[in-house]
């Protein structure tokens, strides 16, 4: 096995173009796994450590931008004020260890349907800033996920980063495990509200093939806190406005029975989770 070692983001892109089979990596936390375990052997390994751009976050005109190469602990530690739903996805993740290791752009490689970053991603609406010899493309992250730990990005591509913008209002993020700590979700939910433009944003993890959205859910709750003046007047949430929400969102899901759990819990699970998510969220957007 070969290790191609870019110093620059430039040399990294001429290297995956040179060699698209190449696997990069990055905190190494996915692919050390795949390798000790010998689940496969690739010719070439891109280690993408020294490209120090990766590693990089930054406010950019409104909006967050956060390299592939930034890590769960520094999510924690210097997003959550912009990205709320998304530290305390962080938070859930792995153990100490793997949070200083594993990373969003990580992450975002292996598409694990469980993969705690993808929901917040997807409620937030971020997209994905996929880059190659031939340029840049931005995929909004529900096109991101084209299957079971599958993504859209071509052979020569690398993830540079992901553009955010910070949702206006309160964004949340729930786990169900088999443990609490150090776990696999079984199923995830997070949330994220717009009052700004009047809209729900969602994401639902581990309980479809690919991280997804509940699109019916969204549009059902922006459109009952609009009819109810409630995005104004930030009065009472309607328990029937929460449950049919949640309804929805359960709907969305497509999930198999494994060793984690049934198809039938998750959804059971993943409706608890909705409903949760969305009275935090509003207690938190009508004190704030
Ligand atoms: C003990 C343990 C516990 C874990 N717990 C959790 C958990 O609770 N929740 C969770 O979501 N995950 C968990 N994971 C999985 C893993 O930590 C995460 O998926 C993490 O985000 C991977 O990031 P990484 O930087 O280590 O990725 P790597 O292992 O370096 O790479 C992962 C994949 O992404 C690709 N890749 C990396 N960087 C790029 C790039 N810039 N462009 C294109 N492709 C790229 C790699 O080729 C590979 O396919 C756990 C892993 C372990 C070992």
């Amino acid at each position: 096995m070969e290790f191609l070692q870019p110093q620059t983001w430039a040399e990294a892109l001429q290297l995956k173009a040179a060699y698209p089979h190449a696997v990069p990596i990055q905190g190494g936390t996915d692919v050390m796994v795949e390798l000790n375990f010998d689940r496969y052997r690739p010719e070439y390994l891109l280690d993408l450590t020294r490209v120090a751009a990766l590693a990089e976050w930054a406010p950019d005109n409104g909006r967050i931008w956060l390299g592939a190469g930034v890590t769960y602990t520094r999510v924690q530690t210097e997003l959550s004020g912009w990205l709320p739903g998304l530290a305390m996805a962080s938070r859930t993740v792995g153990s100490p260890q793997i949070r200083n290791r594993g990373t969003i752009g990580g992450n975002l490689g292996a598409a694990s349907p469980a993969g705690d970053a993808h929901p917040p991603l997807l409620a937030a609406r971020a997209r994905v800033q996929a880059e190659s010899v031939r340029g840049t493309r931005l995929i909004p992250a529900d096109e991101f996920y084209t299957g079971v730990k599958r993504n859209a990005l071509e052979p020569d591509e690398l993830i540079k980063g992901v553009q955010i913008t910070p949702p206006a209002g309160p964004q949340q993020f729930c786990k169900i495990g088999t443990r609490n700590a150090m776990v696999i979700a079984v199923a995830a939910f997070s949330l994220a509200l717009h009052p700004d433009r009047q809209a729900v944003g969602t994401g639902i993890g581990s309980a479809a093939p690919t991280p997804r959205r509940a699109l019916a859910a969204e549009e059902f709750l922006a459109q009952a806190l609009a009819a109810d003046g409630l995005w104004e007047s930030r009065g009472d949430l309607p328990g029937s406005t929460s449950r049919r929400f949640a309804d929805l969102v359960a709907e969305a899901a497509a999930p198999i029975d494994d060793v984690r759990g049934s198809a039938r819990y998750r959804v059971h699970a993943l409706s608890v989770l909705a409903r949760r998510a969305v009275t935090w969220a509003w207690h938190e957007f009508r004190r704030a």
